[in-house]
């Protein structure tokens, strides 16, 4: 197997599978994407939801505003959540500065938070309960299954530590009997970290950050991290250096990105399910 993991081809096979999950199910779903305003980024993630959506047979509907007081928006939330015909809601970041996102967030019925970022489904995931979980923590773990037989035991340390990814990470690998370092800001000699790493996965945002001499030889390496410059993307490791000496490794782009937006398919079929019980 090459150690260049392709993104799009995992992407493939698994929406083949969700295809399948979907066309068992005799209910419609339905996806809600909220955007207030015109961030590029934002524009370019929901148009690819919704051909996403498009793809596996889920109706896809976008709210945007060009702009919303935060009552309104909790309004608008609030509707959703007692609509019986919608199984997934998700608020599109950024929001606008003077709107409180954790207020937002929290406004979304657990159930129908396929984002996995609402208070309840956090503090569900951390305690080990079945629960709506954050897509990019989904896709990394889905990249590690295929090309680990098992993560028992093994040393993985995750460069970030946000609640889109980090956390809910290092809460999925510890299920999975992982020994987790979480490195952050504020860590203090980075290197002498990742050089523990059988598994580095690198979500900090910053353009290679992670040089040659921080990976083991032999690791795996995800990188998470997207940097847009002159309309070019980077990751947050110098792929170039780092890819002769690592077991494995994901290329930025089409590494992690096409999985996260394939597992937020996944969770709008748990949501359904969730909201069956
Ligand atoms: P964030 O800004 O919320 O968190 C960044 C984390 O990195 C923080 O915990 C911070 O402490 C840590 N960090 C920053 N600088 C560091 C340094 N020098 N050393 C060690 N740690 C440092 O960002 P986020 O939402 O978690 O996203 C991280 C990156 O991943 C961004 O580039 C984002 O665009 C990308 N991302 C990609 C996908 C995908 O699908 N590929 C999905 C989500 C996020």
């Amino acid at each position: 197997m090459n150690k260049i993991i392709d993104g799009k081809r995992l992407q493939s096979e698994k929406i083949v599978a969700f295809k399948e999950q979907i066309s068992n199910i005799s209910d419609k779903l339905k996806l809600v994407v909220i955007q207030i305003g015109n961030d590029t980024a934002s524009n370019i993630y929901v148009k690819n939801k919704k051909i996403l959506c498009e793809k596996v047979g889920i109706s896809f509907e976008h709210l945007w505003y060009d702009s919303i007081t935060e009552d309104e928006l909790i309004e608008v939330i609030d509707r959703l959540n007692n609509d019986d015909s919608v199984t997934g809601i998700l608020v599109q970041f950024p929001l606008p500065g003077d709107i409180d996102a954790n207020k937002v967030i929290d406004t979304i019925s657990p159930l129908k938070d396929v984002d996995g970022l609402t208070t309840y489904n956090m503090g569900a995931l951390a305690s080990g309960q079945k629960c709506l979980v954050p897509c990019t923590a989904l896709g990394i773990v889905s990249i590690l299954d295929s090309i680990c037989d098992s993560l028992e035991g093994l040393d993985i340390v995750i460069v970030g530590r946000s609640r889109l990814v980090g956390r809910p990470l290092a809460s999925l690998l510890l299920r999975k009997n992982a020994t987790v370092t979480v490195c952050h800001s504020k860590t203090v000699n980075l290197k002498e970290k990742t050089l523990n790493a059988d598994v580095l996965v690198v979500a900090a945002g910053k353009k290679h950050l992670i040089k040659e001499d921080y990976v083991k030889d032999d690791a795996v390496v995800i990188d998470v991290g997207i940097t847009r410059e002159d309309g070019k993307l980077y990751g947050d490791c110098d792929f170039d250096n780092i890819a002769s000496k690592c077991k494995y490794i994901t290329p930025v782009p089409g590494g992690v990105g096409p999985l996260t937006v394939t597992y937020l398919i996944n969770n709008v079929i748990e949501a359904y399910y969730l909201q069956k019980k």
